[in-house]
């Protein structure tokens, strides 16, 4: 019992260690800055360096990281160990106030979008205090922000801090408005779920497309999918079990909240959701639950996949961003509470929330997009690609009060009625589940089910954070110049219900109905990522952003072109994979299949007795036919392939003619290849099909 206690944060330098390494005034002194927000103050840096290193040492580490998040999306390391030359030729052990601060990568090998060239390749690290450093494989790693020579961030961290304090700094005022003068700061918190695969090592290494591109590029359907729905909350596979325990442990070492675990609809699919925490820490926590899981995946012969959809026709894996907003002396701002009809805060931060969602739904759209989730979103399972919010049966009815004037009442939550004697009474939660919503009130908080499996969470978030600071500074100004604030907080209430209850929507977001009515509302319905790329440079979004100090003009643009750029990558390696397995392994087997047909049929005839060989030359024409197909397939991607690669200048028609070209015709070669699956000898197909990699764990 006591070793999880033990275990718990065991290679984090947390709030614990601090108290009672640090002196007593630079201890103060940093936590004035973790919690008030107040700037560091850079003569302690040398101080805590000095702790840091001593309790590495203790605990076998030998090197120190500045670990941060650049724009691949993944996180950089560079281990420095701490030993320095001694005049005796011994060494001594070193790091200093100024190592922890600052370090100086070579930003070149980076993706910049143009902000710089390799010239001035000079970038800088910078120690983020607010996120605690850990030791991770006998490396002391210290969270930083990334940005360039001139200060525009490189990263993901840095916008993520920025639109924090904005979004602090807004609800403050508001909060103030409104009569609270207790709380200090205000924080956004955020636990993700993050959703994966399984697959055996032996297997995965036989599939070039998985191993190249994280995806299968081919695979017919399996006869079994996932419409039994017997592995949701299933009992864990011994595998699995022993991978799911050694994470939770990993992860507790580095003080990262794993806290609930199950199986997914899909077969071996599976989830980990973590206990929330600020949205810095979270995002930081997630980029290390992904890499964990790898980790841990290989050391048990299992290939971890974080793709969104790694398998055609069985559900992807999304990550589910449970984002609210608190203050420092913890009110949870989006705590509906018992009445919310006539919770102030609570309204006017939900409100916000909702017109925020409305106005901005192209940037929480991009915020969601990669080239993996275009495959889920708007595919049967996932969240349609339109950007919608459930807020459930008892704060719609607030809603609609307010919408006609004022709310005077709340519909209480009912007792669930099972009927059995011996089962305890329950109070319903006052919100049911709404699966198909892509941004869904869920009790005391929303949902953000969009967000790519793979993708770091800072985006979402500091997009979020960024559009309800700027709905939330509106409402200050009107507040601030009202004669009379109760009033003037109603007439916002109604105005906003009224303007922006397009945006909600608590019926099933997977129907096509749906996809009718909200284009009836106005609603955006942007299915790709390539187009949603746009509303990076949308005068309205690149405004929000700049007014708010979170991303400058020139971040955007770079934002943008990376994001195309990485795009195009993607889909080119796609496209170049699905062109070397067509063509070397399943072209090869098709025509070995064939001739093993051929040769029965002329044997058997040779034979002289007179057998029936319809099946053979039935399936010899057949198998030739669909050869051709494929290889005529393949040279059509070929040639598209080449033209799109030859298209020069602008970045967003190469990757918009990536995916409305190029991609197109990869699902073509993979239609014949997939339809060959179903004919050819199974012994000679050339690698695992869905149902080995699927079902054999
Ligand atoms: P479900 O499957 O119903 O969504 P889970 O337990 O898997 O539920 O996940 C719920 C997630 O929501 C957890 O990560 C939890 O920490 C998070 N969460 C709960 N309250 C808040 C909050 N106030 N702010 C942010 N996240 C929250
Ligand atoms: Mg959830």
């Amino acid at each position: 019992m006591n070793k999880l206690n033990e275990i718990f944060g065991s290679n984090v330098f947390n709030d614990g260690v601090m108290k009672e390494r640090l002196p007593k005034s630079t201890y103060k002194s940093i936590k004035k800055t973790i919690d008030n927000g107040v700037s560091l103050d850079p003569s302690i840096a040398d101080v805590i360096a000095e702790a840091m290193m001593n309790w590495a040492i203790e605990k076998g580490a030998t090197h120190f990281t500045h670990w941060f998040q650049p724009l691949t999306g993944i996180t950089a390391e560079k281990h420095d160990s701490f030993i320095s030359k001694a005049q005796d030729g011994n060494i001594i052990l070193e790091f200093s106030g100024k190592e922890l601060i600052k370090g100086e990568p070579d930003a070149s090998s980076f993706p910049s979008g143009g902000i710089r060239d390799t010239a001035e390749a000079r970038g800088y690290t910078v120690w983020d205090c607010t996120s605690p450093a850990f030791i991770k494989d006998g490396t002391l790693c210290i969270p930083t922000a990334f940005c360039s020579y001139t200060g525009e961030a490189l990263d993901k961290k840095t916008p993520l801090l920025r639109s924090m304090e904005a979004l602090s700094v807004q609800a403050l005022r508001v909060l103030k408005l409104l009569g609270n003068t207790s709380s200090k700061r205000v924080i956004t918190t955020v636990g993700p779920e993050q959703e994966y695969f399984l697959v055996d090592k032996k297997l995965y290494d036989q599939r070039p497309d998985l191993l190249l591109t994280g995806r299968t590029l081919f695979g017919a359907m399996p006869p079994k999918g996932q419409e039994l729905d017997d592995h949701y909350f299933g009992v864990f596979k011994d595998r699995v079990s022993a991978f799911m325990k050694e994470i939770d442990e990993e992860l507790w070492k580095l003080g990262v909240f794993a806290k609930t675990k199950h199986n997914e609809v899909a077969p071996a699919q599976h989830e980990l959701a973590c206990i929330f925490t600020s949205a810095n820490i979270a995002t930081d926590h997630n980029q290390l639950t992904m890499e964990i899981m790898k980790k841990v995946a290989l050391r048990n012969d299992m290939v971890c996949l974080l793709h969104e959809k790694p398998f055609a026709g069985i559900n992807g894996s999304g990550k589910h961003n449970n984002w609210s907003i608190a203050t420092d002396d913890g009110i949870n701002l989006l705590g509906p509470g018992l009445t919310p009809h006539d919770n102030e805060v609570f309204l006017i931060f939900l409100t916000a929330v909702i017109k925020a969602v409305d106005e901005y739904a192209d940037l929480l759209r991009v915020a969601a997009a990669n080239p993996g989730n275009d495959h889920r979103l708007g595919a049967n399972e996932a969240p349609p690609a339109i950007i919608s919010i459930f807020v459930g049966e008892q704060l719609q009815d607030i809603l609609d009060q307010l919408e006609n004037g004022m709310a005077t009442s709340s519909k209480s939550t009912s007792k669930l009625e099972i009927n059995v004697t011996t089962l305890p009474d329950l109070s319903k939660d006052t919100t049911d589940r709404n699966r198909t919503s892509p941004f869904a009130f869920t009790g005391n908080r929303f949902e953000f089910r969009m967000v790519p499996s793979s993708a770091s969470i800072a985006a979402p978030n500091f997009t979020l954070n960024t559009i309800v600071a700027e709905i939330l500074w509106q409402v200050a100004e009107r507040l601030e110049k009202a004669p009379d604030i109760t009033l003037e907080v109603k007439n916002i209430l109604t105005e906003t219900v009224k303007n922006h209850k397009r945006v909600i929507y608590n019926g099933n977001g997977y129907t096509d109905e749906w996809i009718v009515e909200a284009e009836k509302r106005g609603l955006l319905n942007i299915k790709t990522t390539v187009e949603s790329i746009k509303a990076l440079v949308d005068e309205k979004n690149l405004a929000v952003m700049e007014k708010h100090g979170v991303l400058s003009r020139v971040e955007m643009h770079s934002r943008y072109e990376i994001s195309l750029e990485n795009y195009i990558k993607v889909v080119n390696i796609e496209a170049l994979t699905t062109i070397d397995i067509a063509k070397r392994e399943i072209l090869p087997v098709a025509v070995k299949f064939a001739t093993n047909m051929a040769q029965s049929i002329n044997k058997i005839n040779a034979a002289g007795i007179g057998a029936d060989i319809s099946a053979q030359s039935d399936l010899l024409i057949e198998v030739s036919s669909l050869a051709a197909l494929l290889r005529k397939n393949i040279i059509i991607l070929e040639a598209s392939v080449a033209k799109t690669v030859n298209l020069s200048g602008d970045t967003y028609e190469e990757a918009y003619a990536y995916r409305f070209d190029v991609f197109e015709k990869m699902s073509l070669v993979r239609a014949a290849a997939d339809k060959l699956e179903t004919i050819v000898d199974k012994a000679l197909w050339p690698f695992p099909t869905y149902s080995d990699l699927l079902f054999k764990l």
